[in-house]
């Protein structure tokens, strides 16, 4: 279902242009308009949901399967060495778009260090409590 707000419903319908890559009747694949990288794409479900919370679970992994296919393509034609997927969900995650997408990054040698988190350091202890939330 079309969200009027959405910028990426407006793209999937065609009110907005975008440079698409890819498309399908369940996806459409498009460049970012601010790249991280050259050939940095999104892929984008015509259907509105606002995050893999709400994504059905095939939807997710036809977006994955087509993120490989995507992957393989831009590599051979981009002569890229390496990719980041990257899928953020909620503001606090960095989700600035509230129509799901998965980011597709080609990376090449010495692009600059991008998308580095700082590792902490917990201890065994700690990761066994954490280990004890999730899953009891
Ligand atoms: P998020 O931060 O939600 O994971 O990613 C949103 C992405 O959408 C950003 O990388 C941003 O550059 C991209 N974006 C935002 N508006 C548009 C647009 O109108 N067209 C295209 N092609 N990308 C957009
Ligand atoms: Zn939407």
């Amino acid at each position: 279902m079309k969200q009027d707000n959405c910028i990426f419903c407006k793209i999937i319908a065609g009110e907005i242009p975008s440079q698409t890559l890819y498309e399908d009747n369940q996806f459409k694949v498009i460049l970012d308009v601010g790249p991280a990288t050259k050939g940095h794409a999104l892929i984008l479900p015509k259907e509105h949901y606002a995050n893999l919370y709400e994504l059905p679970e095939d939807t997710a992994s036809d977006v994955f399967k087509l993120a490989k296919k995507m992957m393989a393509k831009m590599t051979e034609k981009l002569h890229c060495d390496g990719f980041n997927i990257v899928q953020n969900n909620g503001e606090v995650a960095g989700q600035t778009v509230f129509h799901f997408h998965m980011h597709l990054i080609p990376r090449y040698k010495n692009d600059g260090e991008i998308l580095k988190y700082i590792a902490g350091s917990p201890s065994q202890e700690e990761l066994a409590e954490i280990k004890k939330i999730i899953t009891e």
